[in-house]
C-alpha cells in the first residue's frame, strides 16, 4: 500500500454504552500491527469519554458523530466542540446523511459546524453525496458542487485538514455501495471544486477524500486499489466485529 489509509468507524446509534466498551476491548488486539492505516472510532456521545481512556496510548484516533455550532450556552441537550476537545476527540462528522434526513440539517449549520471545528483545530469529516433521484436525473456533479460551495463557505483550510467523505445517500445503509467508477467520478468533481473554491491552496495538502456507502470485509478488496481515495468511513460493518475485523485483515494484508 502506498500511502497510510483512513479508515473510520462510524458506530452510529448501534453500540449500548457497555457494548461500545466491551467491543473495543474485543477488537482492540487485532489493532496491533496495522502499519497502514490511521483507525478513528466515532462512538455515541455518551460512551466517548470512556473510550478515549481506553485508546489512550494506542494507535487509535477518536472522533465524535457530530458537535453544535456556537461555542456554548442554552442550547439543551447539544455538545460543544470545547467538550469533545477537552475529552481527547481529534475528529467530527459532520454533515452526514442521516442526519440532513432525520434532523433536516441544512448546509447553512453544517458550514457552522465546520467553522467551529475548525477554529479549535479539529478535523471535519464533511459528509456529502446525492441521492438515488438526484443520479438518475444527472445531478452529482451539481449537487457534489452545491454542497461543497454552501458546507464550505468562507472556510478557510490554511493551517487546517478537512475530511471530504464521498457518500452518495443511495449507498448509505442499504447494502448497495457505489462501484469504482462512480467513485472516481466523484472524487475528480470533488477535487475541481475544491480547486476552485481554493485557489491559493494546495488541495491534497489539505484535504483527503475517502469514500462511504456500505463497505464491508467483501467489497473493500476493490476500493483498497483505488489511488484516488484516501480511506474509507465505514457505518454498520464497523459495529459488527465479524465484519470490522475482516476489514482489518484486509488492510493488513494489503
Ligand atoms: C456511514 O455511516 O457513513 C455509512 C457509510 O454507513 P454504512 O457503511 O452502513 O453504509
Amino acid at each position: 500500500m502506498s500511502k497510510e489509509k483512513i479508515i473510520i468507524a462510524n458506530w452510529k446509534m448501534n453500540l449500548s454504552y457497555q457494548e461500545s466498551l466491551k467491543y473495543l476491548k474485543s477488537i482492540s488486539r487485532f489493532l496491533i500491527g496495522l502499519k497502514n492505516a490511521i483507525i478513528i472510532l466515532c462512538p455515541s456521545f455518551v460512551s466517548l469519554a470512556d473510550i478515549a481512556k481506553e485508546i489512550r496510548g494506542r494507535k487509535i484516533e477518536l472522533g465524535a458523530q457530530d458537535v453544535f455550532w456556537l461555542e456554548e450556552g442554552a442550547y439543551t441537550g447539544e455538545i460543544s466542540i470545547r467538550s469533545l476537545k477537552e475529552i481527547g476527540c481529534k475528529y467530527v462528522i459532520i454533515g452526514h446523511s442521516e442526519r440532513r434526513k432525520y434532523i433536516n440539517e441544512t448546509d447553512q449549520m453544517v458550514n457552522q459546524k465546520i467553522k467551529i471545528t475548525l477554529k479549535h483545530y479539529i478535523t471535519p469529516i464533511l459528509c456529502i453525496g446525492e441521492n438515488e433521484e438526484q443520479r438518475k436525473e444527472n445531478q452529482t456533479a451539481k449537487v457534489l458542487k452545491d454542497q461543497l460551495t454552501e458546507d464550505l463557505k468562507q472556510v478557510d483550510p490554511a493551517n487546517r485538514k478537512i475530511i471530504i467523505a464521498y457518500e452518495p445517500v443511495w449507498a448509505v445503509g442499504t447494502g448497495h455501495e457505489a462501484t469504482a467508477e462512480q467513485v472516481n467520478e466523484a472524487v475528480l468533481i470533488i477535487k475541481s471544486c475544491l480547486a476552485k473554491l481554493f485557489k491559493n491552496i494546495d488541495i491534497d495538502g489539505h484535504f483527503k477524500i475517502l469514500y462511504g456507502g456500505s463497505v464491508n470485509q467483501e467489497d473493500i478488496k476493490e476500493f483498497l486499489n483505488l489511488d484516488s481515495i484516501d480511506g474509507f468511513l465505514i457505518g454498520s460493518a464497523s459495529a459488527d466485529k465479524r465484519q470490522f475485523l475482516g476489514i482489518i485483515n484486509r488492510l493488513k494484508n494489503f
